[in-house]
């Protein structure tokens, strides 16, 4: 499709970018189907990825990563994303831009260096433990807790959809330090996945994204010293807000380019697909509706783009990244519904990209904030002397 033309990126960039495409075509590509059955991608392919260094590429040198500046993340995202190994795809995702994150901004030394190293090699893989079965979009309602105990906390609680969540050596959990405090009494600990206490319940089965492993999990009297707290104590909900906004910008990056790809391929395949003495490409809506698309995903790549600089830059800010998951993943959806149809029949068949990109998509409008928790950051931006608008 002809995209806007991007200026992000440099030589060193796009030979990363043949690396990671080379990797994806050779080591990701042919076995997802197995991983899709098994709904789990094995921990060998994490320390391949991290020995070619996909995992946390911008972690300074010191803590093991490649040093590199954010863009070398965006690349992996945007590689596997237009490839639809979406195993490997998100797993790899929450670990770079969800966990590491934390753990370097907020950990101590000790922390830091017992965990990222690993992490950049593959040989730890790491889970954010946010979500409960009774508080999702209303993080502050979390319920589990984590007691002082002398120089550690014990925590009881259930956390649920926690991705990677089988595979994980580390989960940074999000816990009421204070019950009785609200968004103030929330905490963030760094939980070694192998403490007595941790336990993993169901591999969760889902509509999509079926070879990422998503879990239950349960915190039993799990003991964890206080010292791998992330941050101050009461702190973690304002640092969930500040690190938000780089989920929820990878997630617009990750969407943006599927809507690429799938255009791409409706192009190709109507373009061939025989019917009534022509091809599904000859009739003009099929035409209009895919050239409707492309504007819209042209429109919002630029958006995306715009993004990532700001981030570069350390400027964007939360109400950005909102409007761009917001509007990206939206498009994401829409553009996989309505190339779909175009495929007929095989667009409901498994076995073709198309029908899992279909089934994988529907997720980017839930996890990582809700569209509506997206509307309500921007509205209240709008909006700053009225109630937040809960009930409309
Ligand atoms: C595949 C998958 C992977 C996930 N991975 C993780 C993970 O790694 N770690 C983790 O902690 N969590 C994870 N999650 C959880 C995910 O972030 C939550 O599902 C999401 O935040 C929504 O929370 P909820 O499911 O409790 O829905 P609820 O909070 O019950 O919301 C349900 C619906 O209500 C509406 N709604 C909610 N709030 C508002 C509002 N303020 N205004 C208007 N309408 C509203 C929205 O339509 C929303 O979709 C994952 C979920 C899935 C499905």
């Amino acid at each position: 499709m002809s995209a806007p033309s991007r200026s992000l990126f440099s030589a060193e960039h796009e030979a990363f970018r043949d690396t990671v495409r080379r990797f994806v075509a050779e080591e990701l590509t042919p076995h997802h189907d197995a991983w899709e059955s098994a709904q789990i991608v094995p921990r060998e392919v994490w320390r391949r990825a991290g020995e070619v260094g996909l995992l946390c590429p911008n972690l300074p040198e010191a803590y093991g990563g490649l040093g590199a500046d954010w863009l070398f993340n965006v690349v992996v995202i945007e590689e596997l994303a237009r490839a639809g190994v979406t195993g490997p795809g998100s797993g790899f995702m929450v670990h770079s831009e969800m966990v590491a994150p934390y753990i370097l901004a907020w950990g101590s030394e000790d922390l830091k260096a017992r965990w990222l190293p690993k992490m950049a090699a593959g040989e730890a893989i790491g889970a954010l433990a946010m979500t409960e079965p009774g508080a999702g979009s209303d993080a502050k309602a979390i319920r589990t807790r984590a007691i002082r105990d002398g120089d550690a906390y014990v925590i009881d609680g259930q956390k649920t959809y926690i991705s990677n969540g089988q595979n994980a050596d580390v989960f940074v959990a999000a816990c009421k330090t204070d019950p009785a405090a609200g968004a103030r009494g929330v905490s963030l600990i760094a939980v070694d996945g192998h403490e007595p206490g941790v336990e993993r319940g169901r591999n969760l089965r889902k509509i999509g994204l079926k070879a990422q492993d998503t879990s239950e999990i349960f915190f039993n009297g799990v003991r964890a010293p206080v010292a791998d707290r992330l941050g101050e104590e009461g702190r973690g909900f304002s640092m969930m807000m500040t690190k938000l906004a780089q989920e929820r910008l990878s997630q617009a990056v990750r969407s943006i380019c599927v809507a690429e790809a799938v255009i791409d391929w409706t192009v190709d395949y109507t373009t061939e697909r025989k019917a009534f003495d022509g091809t599904i490409a000859d009739f003009q809506n099929t035409q209009f509706t895919v050239a409707q698309l492309s504007a819209e995903t042209s429109a919002l790549r630029v958006y995306t783009d715009w993004c990532i600089a700001r981030f570069m830059r350390g400027d964007l800010t939360p109400v950005e990244a909102a409007k761009a998951k917001l509007l990206v993943t939206d498009l994401h959806c829409k553009v996989v519904d309505q190339c779909l149809q175009f495929f007929g029949g095989y667009g409901y068949m498994l076995e073709y990209p198309i029908a899992r990109a279909y089934t994988d998509a529907r997720i980017t409008r839930i996890a990582g904030g809700a569209t509506e928790v997206m509307k309500q950051i921007i509205a209240r931006d709008l909006f700053p002397r009225q109630r937040a608008p809960q009930k409309a």
